[in-house]
């Protein structure tokens, strides 16, 4: 297709060059010709046709009513409710649930005119790094279809890589939708906590649970955030002021009044791959020859970061995941001779072992004998890592450092250690432990013609001068 952008589609169909009708069948086409990565779990085809229809009539007898987001097709991953439409969250569990609401996000989107074409695969319930732990089956890299597409966010990634949808919505608890964003090649954004409406999100971690956007440009990101960051009453952590649209639209910073710290301590970690490594600091070289001050700073809580990021979402997921009981939702274990034999086996035959993992996991850590060793003493951390990072704002207005140690890896390879997946989102757990925004933006590509990102963080409230940043780069 010859459109990049949202902007370009919209000249396009404003002018007569195109139809939203063509443009929608131009995506169900490619939907088609790469079934075989498991990208999506459900095509909305009837539907999006027949919108695209109507939009068609809108942009030719009503041009001045349409709204913000016409021409936009969208995937949604499948742990974003969507009224009258199955959601799943990527497990057993919720086998025939049909969502009564839509998300705030949503229901944002779709005033604007936005068409949403289907419904992206993604790990159980957000838990993972590879969606390798979906009901659905795992989904492949178009790059190489014998690897993975990152997770848990691996649907959406890879319908914008392979350009079945315009824009992605997905979720990112830590780092869900920065991770497959690096290894499929695009961008992936993660706003700061509060900044979008947690409303119809399909619970996992609640205190780090984001919604996130995947594109292929910053600007296009820049439109969704511009319609999904609006107050919500339904979400009591949003935040009241200093809203997305508030803040400085897109236009440009002088690159040579910006102080970047990129954290050296990552960069110089012995999991990160060298060619990732080398890329990473050639393009803090450009930055300083752009003028930009970049120094390295040392982040001492690196190591914790990742424990401390496991032991607080366990917690949150093994509570957020017990309203799964056989009654109100989904899947009900048929075999059950009293209600408590029902719970067990509708819990034990609907969700999946990595699910069930961080349900054990998480129950133990609120244990009553370990919960100061470790929730508590995990909180604690949690306080000293913001404090840090709020710290380093003080005197900087970027933080730069890799989106993932390394490129995707074969889908069947078995890590050594369990810990291992768990190691390898060191980098992206930061951000939502201290609740900033922060976005992956696409690098180069390995020897092995692997893609792979980097990642800018940025402070709260700063969503938008991040992308205006990200922009210019
Ligand atoms: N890989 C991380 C996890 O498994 C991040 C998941 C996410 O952001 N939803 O928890």
């Amino acid at each position: 297709m010859e459109y990049n952008s949202l902007k370009d589609i919209q000249i396009a169909l404003l002018s007569g060059k195109t139809t939203t009708e063509k443009l929608v069948i131009f995506y169900l086409n490619n939907i088609e010709s790469v079934r075989d990565l498991n990208a999506y779990i459900e095509v909305y085809q009837e539907e999006a046709l027949s919108k695209a229809k109507e939009l068609d009539q809108k942009i030719k007898h009503h041009p001045d009513t349409l709204g913000k987001l016409f021409g936009c097709i969208i995937s949604v991953k499948d742990l974003i409710v969507y009224k009258n439409h199955k959601v799943n969250a990527g497990s057993g569990i919720l086998d025939g649930f049909e969502s009564q609401f839509s998300a705030t996000a949503i229901e944002a989107v779709l005033k604007e005119d936005a068409i949403i074409i289907g419904r992206t695969n993604c790990d159980e319930f957000g838990m993972g790094s590879a969606n390798t732990n979906s009901h659905f089956g795992s989904v492949k890299n178009a790059v190489d279809p014998e690897k993975i597409s990152g997770g848990s966010s691996g649907g959406a990634a890879v319908s914008v890589q392979t350009n079945t949808c315009l824009v992605a919505l997905g979720t990112d608890t830590g780092g869900s939708v920065r991770q497959p964003a690096s290894m499929c090649g695009v961008y992936g954004f993660k706003p700061g906590y509060g900044m979008v409406s947690r409303y119809g999100l399909i619970a996992y971690a609640s205190s780090f649970d984001q919604l996130g956007i995947l594109a292929n440009n910053v600007q296009d990101i820049d439109a969704i955030m511009s319609v999904v960051s609006v107050r919500d009453d339904f979400d009591a952590t949003m935040y009241q002021t200093g809203l997305y649209c508030e803040q400085l639209s897109l236009e440009n910073l002088a690159l040579d009044t910006l102080k970047i710290a990129y954290i050296s301590d990552a960069f110089e970690n012995d999991a990160l791959d060298p060619e990732i490594k080398s890329t990473s600091y050639q393009f803090l070289d450009e930055l300083k020859s752009k003028g930009a001050t970049v120094e390295g700073i040392h982040f001492k809580l690196l190591d914790y970061v990742v424990p401390c990021y496991y032991i607080l979402t366990t917690a949150e997921a093994s509570s957020n995941l017990s309203r799964y009981d056989g009654v109100k939702y989904g899947h009900r274990a048929e075999r059950a001779g009293s209600p408590e034999e029902m719970y067990v086996n509708s819990r034990s035959e609907g969700f999946g072992k990595e699910v069930k993992k961080r349900i054990m996991l998480g129950s133990f850590v609120l244990s009553e004998a370990y919960y100061d060793a470790y929730f508590t003493k995990a909180q604690q951390v949690r306080r000293l890592i913001k404090d840090q990072m709020d710290s380093f704002f003080d005197h900087y207005d970027f933080i730069i450092m890799p989106s993932s140690p390394k490129t995707a890896w074969y889908i069947h390879e078995k890590p050594n250690d369990p810990l291992e997946i768990y190691m390898a989102d060191i980098y992206t757990v930061l951000a939502n432990l201290a609740g900033i925004p922060a976005i992956s933006i696409p690098l180069g590509n390995n020897t092995d013609k692997m893609p792979f990102g980097i990642q800018v963080l940025s402070r709260v409230h700063n969503d938008r001068k991040l992308l205006n940043f990200c922009n210019q780069l």
